[in-house]
């Protein structure tokens, strides 16, 4: 009898990008990359070492030695070409995102287009950005603060990537990157981009590799100036604290627990299908998820009728499907993650209106969780105060907007908030009231020039436009007597 023979399909992963080439990685370990939808094994990748991170941040530093004197126009012109590589893989970078990370297709070809769009953004605001000033007999430069180590989630590595890459480039430094390395496959995508972009050896240098390993050895070296960040709290703060060992300039973007407000004279056939874009997007996976709904109390039985009615417009399913608004979470720790949170939101009493516990009917393979909506929600319960990063939203009801401005305010985050009503001028109102470094009204809106970053926990620094260039710039002045 013949045996069976399978072809194997997945990918093995062994390199990383170093000074303008794929290098063997000197780390020895190697992780599974599993797919989220049915948890089957589709790529294995080696991950770096300190070794490997230590030659990548060498090569930083010898190319930072002309790239750091380069004209704005020859990194314009860097930034132009990174943007043409980018938008002709835009298809492969979301076919890429959507098997290995499992978000809706939708939602990932945007973020696709939307990173290809960020050297545009990044190249407009290096225009607008003055490097030089002068007074008298002084002169102010904004100097490339020198080697950027840019680390990034898996929630959307790609795009964070290259909005790192774009503010970095425009600044005039070099860069060792540590993508997730649960976005390995996506990586690989995205460095065929960088590749295509024909970049001088050692602008752009990858390695993928655990936090605990790369992500440190980029945090305590002294080569490296500066950290951009994206990711939780909890590291975010640890970054903050061993930099300090080399006085580390740091920009951390880190979570949110956001609150979206409904006003009194809102229109609910718009707010509603908003709302629940604004909460489900990325599949709930979102730094700026709307996840608390402040509702007032006049209206919340008309939003519980029209959130019933409209979530089902939002399936869950097939990522790959266009239809799908849903996608599973990214790995059984978030699944759980996520299980944890909605049982500890019956338990202390809210009540659920939509989901619930469990995987939906017909999803058991794969990490899919029942996008849900709890109602009688108090502001101090853990589900409306801790980041769940999964599709749950949590509706609060208000007495009066000087208590809908309070209850948003009462979080230990900050970045981001929406309002939503028709007298645009009185949500404008509100909308200066809230603490967040960010805030939309009426919709998902999005501006590459606008400052992105958050107040309180949400992290420290901004990113996007001149604040994003500035953030990879250090202030010089001469003096002359
Ligand atoms: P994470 O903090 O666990 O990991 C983020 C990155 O840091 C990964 O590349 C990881 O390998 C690396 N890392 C881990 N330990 C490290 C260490 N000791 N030193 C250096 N690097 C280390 O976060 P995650 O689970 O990948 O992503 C989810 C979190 O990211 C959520 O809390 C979410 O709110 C946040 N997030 C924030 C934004 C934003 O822009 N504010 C955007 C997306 C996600």
């Amino acid at each position: 009898m013949k045996a069976l023979i399978k072809k194997d399909t997945t990918k093995t992963l062994t390199t990383h990008y170093i000074d303008g080439v794929f290098v063997e990685s000197h780390g020895r370990e190697v992780m599974d990359i599993i797919r989220p939808t049915d948890r089957q094994i589709i790529g294995r990748v080696t991950l770096a070492d300190e070794e490997d991170t230590r030659r990548a941040i060498a090569a930083a530093k010898r190319a930072f030695t002309s790239f750091g004197c380069s004209t704005k126009e020859e990194r314009a012109e860097i930034l132009r070409r990174l943007h043409e590589a980018f938008a002709a893989r835009i298809d492969d970078l979301t076919d890429v995102m959507v098997e290995e990370y499992g978000a809706p297709a939708v939602f990932c070809r945007a973020m696709m287009e939307s990173a290809a769009n960020i050297f545009l953004s990044a190249e407009k605001a290096l225009y607008e950005l003055p490097l030089t000033r002068s007074w008298g007999k002084t002169t102010v430069t904004l100097e490339p603060v020198g080697v950027a180590g840019l680390i990034t989630p898996w929630n959307a590595n790609s795009f964070f990537l290259c909005a790192k890459l774009a503010s970095a480039v425009a600044a005039g430094c070099t860069a060792v990157i540590k993508p997730s390395e649960l976005s390995s496959l996506q990586t690989q995508v995205w460095l065929a981009c960088v590749q295509a972009a024909n970049l001088p050896n050692g602008l752009c240098n990858v390695v993928i590799g655990r936090g605990d390993v790369v992500g440190a050895e980029i945090v305590r070296n002294p080569d490296v100036a500066k950290i951009s960040f994206t990711g939780s709290v909890a590291v975010g703060k640890s970054i903050m604290r061993d930099g300090a060992a080399t006085m580390k300039r740091v920009t951390l973007e880190l979570g949110g627990k956001s609150p979206n407000i409904l006003l009194e004279d809102v229109d609910l056939d718009k707010a509603i299908p908003t709302s629940l874009a604004i909460a489900l997007m990325n599949s709930g996976q979102a730094c700026v998820a709307g996840t608390r709904l402040l509702v007032p109390k006049t209206r919340l039985s008309a939003v519980k009728e029209a959130i019933r009615e409209t979530i089902l417009n939002f399936p869950v399913g097939d990522p790959t499907n266009p239809k799908t608004a849903v996608g599973p979470m990214v790995t059984q720790k978030q699944y759980d993650r996520v299980q944890t949170y909605i049982r500890k939101g019956i338990e202390e009493g809210a009540e659920v209106l939509v989901g619930g516990e469990g995987r939906p009917r017909g999803l058991e393979a794969g990490y899919f969780v029942k996008p849900t909506v709890f109602v009688n929600v108090k502001n101090d319960m853990t589900i409306a105060q801790e980041e769940i990063f999964g599709p749950v939203l949590s509706v609060i009801a208000y007495d009066n907007e000087d208590e809908a401005i309070r209850i948003a305010n009462d979080t230990s985050f900050g970045l981001h908030a929406y309002v939503n009503g028709t007298d645009v001028g009185r949500a404008r109102q509100v909308a200066s009231q809230l603490l967040a470094g960010r805030v939309a009204i009426n919709g998902l809106v999005d501006d590459q020039q606008a400052p992105f970053g958050g107040f309180k926990n949400s992290g420290v620094g901004r990113e996007f436009g001149t604040y994003g260039i500035e953030a990879f710039l250090e202030p010089k002045a001469i003096l002359e007597s």
